[in-house]
């Protein structure tokens, strides 16, 4: 099987099954960036929102650029790996700066860029601008490794730039966008993970060589990953008067510089909690505990007990800012894995 072969039915079955999705109504490459960042380790369902929301309030280049931290953080918040949101707006700052406050036509322009890797250069590049780059990610590896039938290991980034250099040369000139979004649909609505490809409303059934093989289901070939870490964590839900005390996060590592719930390391009892409480310049007045919740990152999981604990400041702590219901909504960007206790609130 030539893989040239796969190009126009994958061209001609997109073009009557795609998904209308608020970002291809009107590819611009802002547009395109958005939601590619976005989409990373996000489904598209959960994106939706987040695209609409986003682009409404920052829609262009400049607004992102110069946009504080906090209204990027909460813009963001709940999508989880921030450092994209980061880099997003570091990219467009570049962009002001350098190139007019327009995301270049240039494949290697693009991929200079923070936060820009091939993947979202080559979609950038392909869709908005016509130029014949592939956009390899896992969903176009599986696709790929099942119609060729290859079991190369896909965690192997020669894999990936194996793929790249073979969909680089049957990419159609006149669509390479149509083309590359045509893979990404496929691996998203027919050719799925973990489950069995819905082989039979598959434009490439006659081609795809692992199907004739009956081993696209086993692929592609994927190393284990390294099992996650645990780690156990108190969370402390401090309340003074139906308003609750978040946290800044320290400025490098995990949810880097977001708001947090104060916590302590470990399973803290109640006489470790209050104690750190009273440290923060707070009079405890009543401890009641709120039970167990699990959040996964992608190389930890967070095993969390919370405490509710109702009390008094007696003296002003730096440490911490007092959120009432509407700075929560509103201001402080609080990553999902504290959001478990939050309807404690008012318990
Ligand atoms: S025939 Fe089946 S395995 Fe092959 S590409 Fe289509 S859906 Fe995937």
């Amino acid at each position: 099987m030539e893989l040239q072969e796969i190009v126009r039915p994958l061209i001609e079955w997109y073009q009557a099954n795609k998904r209308d999705l608020p970002w291809r109504r009107e590819a611009t490459p802002y547009r395109v960036w958005i939601s590619e960042i976005m989409l990373q380790q996000t489904r598209v369902e959960a994106v939706k929102g987040y695209f609409t929301r986003f682009i409404e309030a920052l829609p262009d280049v400049q607004s992102l650029a110069s946009c504080s931290e906090q209204q990027l953080l909460k813009l963001w918040e709940g999508l989880g790996y921030y450092n994209r949101a980061r880099n997003l707006q570091k990219a467009a700052q570049v962009l002001v700066a350098q190139y007019g406050g327009q995301l270049p036509a240039d494949y290697d322009a693009l991929l200079s860029l923070p936060g820009i890797g091939p993947y979202t250069a080559g979609a950038i590049a392909s869709i908005s601008y016509g130029i014949a780059q592939p956009a390899v990610d896992g969903n176009v590896l599986r696709v790929i490794s099942r119609i060729t039938a290859s079991h190369a290991d896909i965690s192997d980034p020669a894999t990936r730039i194996l793929v790249g250099d073979e969909l680089r040369k049957v990419m159609p000139v006149l669509e390479p966008g149509t083309f590359n979004q045509s893979l990404m649909e496929l691996g998203a609505t027919v050719c799925v993970p973990n489950g069995m490809p819905d082989c039979k409303n598959c434009p490439v059934y006659r081609l795809c060589e692992g199907r004739k093989q009956g081993v696209a289901p086993d692929l592609p070939v994927k190393t284990a990953k390294k099992p996650r870490k645990l780690e156990h964590r108190t969370i402390l839900l401090l309340v003074r008067d139906h308003r609750i005390a978040l946290r800044r996060r320290p400025p490098k590592g995990l949810l880097a510089g977001l708001w947090e719930l104060p916590s302590l390391s470990g399973e803290a009892g109640q006489a470790e909690a209050v104690a750190a409480v009273r440290g923060w310049g707070l009079e405890p007045l009543r401890v009641q505990p709120l039970g167990e919740a699990k959040h996964i990152f992608t190389h930890v999981e967070w095993w969390m007990t919370g405490l509710r604990i109702t009390v008094e400041e007696a003296s002003p702590s730096e440490e911490l800012v007092w959120a009432g219901p509407d700075q929560l909504r509103e201001e402080y960007p609080l990553p999902s894995a504290f959001r478990a206790y939050l309807p404690a609130v008012e318990a």
